[in-house]
């Protein structure tokens, strides 16, 4: 979640060349050399800016037909197209959605969006693997404003050793309520702070995770009554801990799935038999 290791780019000038010729070999488009220059130049520019949104990534002095056909070329990078290994190989990158970290990422984000940086449709970089549901609630948000931006995936410095998600767990009317929050903490800087809080609320993370977090407990129940009954709070304690510890591996250490069981493994009271009722178990 938050961060993904960047898609290799040594391939982008045939890549280029494949989403702009037929499967007979037959060009869709010629692009003249010196536009196959410019591009190359566009494509360093978004490495030196690291994929932040301005006006010299629109191309602005590319004809009208060479930006169409630009954005046309996204169509190789769809299931069918010549280029779906490129899809393939992004959305396996991701595995999980790693805006929410709850569903799978199955679709393609352009990070500056296709119809205002036409040039950069197909640059593996400025494609990012998401959900549908957080791809559908990016949509429009352009990365031009950089306090109303998606973090990048890519380039931003996201802190991964230090803990910057939290969520406060309480036992409540025999259920779990768990609040999760980003707390600004001196390694994420105030911008990745507005950027992560204001990502997290457009694709609606604290409304979606309340029945994730209750479907994810439901797999320790078992595993927590057995160590409750063998070695009592120190041995929930203790279960809770390592599986901590494993989700860190797998899903890092801001994942939610992490951050609640370290969170859980703190809550004495959770851990000293009161997770009997909000996990639906009897005492025997
Ligand atoms: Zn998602």
């Amino acid at each position: 979640m938050w961060k993904l290791p960047q898609p290799t780019i040594d391939q982008v000038m045939s890549e280029l060349y494949t989403a702009m010729t037929y499967k007979d070999g037959k060009l869709k488009y010629k692009l003249s050399p010196s536009e196959k220059a410019d591009i190359q130049e566009i494509y360093d520019e978004y490495e030196s800016v690291k994929g932040l949104g301005n006006a010299k990534l629109k191309g602005p002095a590319f004809t009208k037909e060479t930006l169409a056909a630009m954005e046309a070329s996204y169509g190789e990078v769809q299931q069918v197209g010549r280029l779906s290994k490129l899809r393939q190989s992004l959305l396996l990158n991701a595995g999980t959605c790693p805006c929410c970290g709850i569903l799978p990422a199955d679709e393609l984000d352009h990070h500056l969006p296709k119809v205002d940086f036409k040039l950069l449709s197909i640059y593996p970089r400025n494609l990012v693997a998401l959900c549908h549901k957080c791809n559908n609630k990016k949509r429009t948000v352009d990365g031009i404003d950089e306090n109303k931006r998606f973090i990048h995936v890519y380039y931003d410095n996201v802190p991964v050793d230090v803990q910057f998600l939290f969520a406060q767990i309480l036992i409540k009317g025999g259920g779990l309520v768990v609040r999760y929050e980003v707390k600004k903490i001196a390694e994420l800087s105030e911008l990745l702070y507005k950027q992560i809080t204001f990502q997290t609320e457009r694709v609606n993370f604290h409304g979606r995770i309340d029945p994730e977090v209750n479907i994810y407990l439901s797999s320790f129940a078992a595993s927590l009554q057995l160590a409750y009954e063998g070695f009592g709070k120190a041995g929930v304690e203790i279960t809770l801990k390592r599986s901590a510890e494993h989700a860190q591996k797998i899903f890092g250490l801001n994942h939610w799935r992490t951050v609640l069981l370290f969170g859980l493994a703190a809550y004495g009271d959770f851990c000293d038999g009161g997770f009997y009722e909000p996990l639906k178990l009897v005492r025997l």
